[in-house]
């Protein structure tokens, strides 16, 4: 009897003290985070606390089984209530994914899932390797801005937006065939008019894992520069990654990864961005964008963007055997985009090298026009290539490292005199 009332009395002061406990945790919460305090986020964190002292394993299971809706993870209160939890010492529970999973892949994400400590890590630190293993499928939204009475801004020689952007779309969508790890759903791939609503709509619905926008800007005539949009802050990290990706291909202006708030990076689930590659009131930028050349490398810029983000592995190569990879450097400069070596001869991306010396070049007849001589060019993917070697006469300094028997970067030295090129 005695016994057993000193068990029973135990038993309410180890309740009271965890009730204290976590009155202790709960108002602390609320001390921290005054200023910015969201009720969503108090709830989650009353949630974990709780869970806390019931073991992870149930907790999770109680989030699972009660706040299904917890398993989308993309809104920024969410975010933010993570980062709370975290700063209160919760990191153990983190986000279990980063960007939306098709059905197929959670599933099998479920079955070989390592669960603690997976959650432990956080999901940027993440290798691609193991984003690979859990994925099998990744969607990519490719929304082609603007299309039918919606014309986009007209550019300074009456083109239209909408129609750069479908062309883009269409060859993104086109380079995305020789990867079979990523599945492109394109908004529109003829010039039909689709609401903004529908376009984040068909995004959220096929559950993406990404969603690009494809647009072009327009303000003055002397704008210029390649901006890249994002919205909610699970695509922060994205937009900083992609942006150097067309910052190479567009060779303008940088105009920066900026926030802002738009419909389609908005109302998306998953890490969104909107692509302004340059101005199409810009006459000189104008020129370039509505090249063939330049939607072929801009194109291929957001593929090699995307799969950079998604771990995939994206080799150009792989469609055209015979080439092997080389990086190429001008002065300090490493350029995303590699350059080949084929039969013992090095081919370097025209666009990005040519301009980054600031070269006089034109692309006439599929080749590439240096200072009215005309370049052999290799066409790979549409993307124009020409050999290092045929850089020497106008004055860059070509070298290999280590040779060119085994080369793994060509290493450009622009002329010393300015303007030499
Ligand atoms: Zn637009």
């Amino acid at each position: 009897m005695g016994r057993k009332s000193a068990t029973c009395s135990f038993m309410v002061v180890k309740i009271l003290w965890n009730l204290l406990d976590l009155l202790y945790d709960v108002s602390y919460f609320i001390y921290k985070s005054a200023d910015t305090l969201k009720w969503d986020a108090l709830l989650i964190y009353i949630v974990y606390a709780v869970g806390k002292r019931s073991g992870m394993k149930m907790f999770r299971k109680f989030l699972a089984d009660h706040f299904p809706y917890l398993a989308d993870e993309n809104e920024d209160w969410r975010k933010w209530a993570t980062k709370q939890i975290e700063l209160l010492g919760g990191a153990k529970w983190q986000p279990t994914r980063l960007y939306g999973r098709t059905k197929r892949s959670r599933k099998r994400a479920a079955k070989n899932s390592t669960t603690s400590s997976t959650l432990s890590q956080p999901v940027t630190a993440r290798g691609s390797q193991q984003r690979r293993k859990t994925m099998d499928e990744l969607t990519v939204v490719i929304d082609a801005g603007h299309g039918g009475k919606d014309t986009g801004a007209i550019s300074c020689t009456k083109k239209l937006e909408k129609d750069f952007n479908l062309s883009v779309a269409l060859k993104v969508a086109e380079r995305f065939k020789s990867i079979p790890e990523v599945k492109v759903i394109l908004t529109r791939s003829t010039d039909v008019f689709i609401k903004l609503t529908d376009r984040s709509k068909i995004a959220n619905e096929a559950k993406a894992d990404a969603f690009i926008s494809i647009h072009a800007n327009s303000f003055f005539k002397s704008s210029q520069g390649t901006q890249t949009y994002y919205t909610n802050v699970i695509s922060k990290d994205f937009a900083t990654m992609f942006h150097p990706y067309v910052l190479k291909a567009t060779c303008f202006k940088d105009g920066k990864v900026n926030k802002k708030s738009l419909s389609v990076t908005r109302k998306t689930k998953m890490p969104a961005i909107l692509l302004e590659p340059g101005f199409l009131s810009n006459p000189k930028e104008e020129a370039v964008l509505m090249t063939e050349e330049f939607q072929d490398t801009f194109a291929e810029a957001i593929v090699q963007g995307s799969c950079a983000f998604f771990g995939v592995t994206y080799n150009v190569s792989t469609a055209n055997p015979g080439l092997t990879p080389i990086t190429t450097v001008i002065g300090t400069e490493k350029l995303p985009d590699p350059g080949y070596i084929k039969e013992g001869i090095s081919w370097v991306p025209a666009r990005s090298v040519l301009t980054i010396l600031g070269a006089l070049w034109t692309f006439q007849d599929k080749q590439v026009v240096l200072s009215g001589t005309p370049l052999d060019t290799l066409l790979i993917d549409n993307t124009a290539y020409i050999k290092a070697r045929d850089l020497v006469p106008a004055g860059v300094g070509v070298f290999y490292e280590p040779s060119l028997e085994n080369a793994k970067a060509v290493l450009l030295y622009p002329p010393k005199q300015e303007g030499a090129i």
